[in-house]
């Protein structure tokens, strides 16, 4: 099993849709102070099923959405997905690529999925354990 992309979209200093496509032998993500490499490891933890806001950097769960900025108004959702290459069948799923999503709403409602397919936060925990 290895990581093949981490998509964000309103996660943090993300408000454009990012994709970063992890090749073979990729090991490190570089950048200047204050780029969002951070924020980026902080997406990771949280897609793999994080309730610890402090554990990524903040006070209260809805600072992973957007916030705004000079040029650009707050968002309402903030959404990460991962997906991992699974051809090994590392992950006890008949897919050989699996997708985890998870999306947090301003209101507070959150929504988690598996290869698209909508699941409970459990689904993903138990999964990834
Ligand atoms: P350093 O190298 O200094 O550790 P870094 O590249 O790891 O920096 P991060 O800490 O990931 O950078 O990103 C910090 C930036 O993310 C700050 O500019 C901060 O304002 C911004 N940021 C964090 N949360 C949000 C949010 N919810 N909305 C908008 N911007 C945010």
């Amino acid at each position: 099993m290895y990581l093949k992309s981490l998509e964000l979209h309103g996660f943090k200093s993300f408000p454009e849709k990012t994709v970063l496509n992890f090749g073979a032998g990729a090991t490190v993500i570089v950048g200047p102070n204050g780029s969002g490499k951070s924020n980026i490891t902080d997406a990771m933890r949280w897609v793999l099923g994080e309730l610890s806001t402090k554990n990524i950097r903040g006070s209260k769960m809805e600072d992973v959405i957007f916030s705004g900025s000079g040029k650009r108004r707050a968002l309402g959702v903030a959404e990460v997905t991962v997906e991992f290459d699974n051809s090994d069948h590392t992950l006890p799923l008949d897919f050989d690529n699996v997708s985890l999503t998870r999306r947090l709403f301003r209101s507070g409602d959150s929504e988690y999925a598996i290869n698209k397919k909508s699941c409970r936060l459990k689904d993903i925990i138990d999964l990834m354990a």
